[in-house]
């Protein structure tokens, strides 16, 4: 139990850390560069506290952590992270986005 409540603890500070670097940040290289691992590591926290549950929780953590790499955009303009899957265009500068 205390073990869970570490990992818990971590997955919250984690999570915190990602959304000051990833939300004020105005890098779109380093946020490329660290955004698949920070998701990642935060998905393996996940299946960490699952525990004895971890062969459901996995196969459904793997599909986030790839929607969420897959859906999230970094503006070369302004480094805005644009959330929206498919989003073509900036929601802060309006610029084009690009892979
Ligand atoms: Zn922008």
């Amino acid at each position: 139990m205390p073990t869970t409540i570490i990992l818990l603890f971590t997955l919250v500070l984690l999570q915190l850390a990602g959304y000051l670097v990833f939300s004020r940040n105005s890098d779109a290289r380093f946020k490329r560069r660290y955004f698949p691992p920070f998701v990642t590591l935060s998905g393996l926290l996940v299946v960490l506290i699952a525990r004895d549950g971890w062969w459901l929780a996995a196969p459904l953590v793997l599909l986030v952590i790839y929607r969420q790499i897959k859906s999230t955009q970094f503006c070369d303009f302004c480094g805005a992270t644009s959330w929206m899957p498919q989003a073509r265009f900036c929601a802060t500068c309006g610029a084009r986005l690009t892979d």
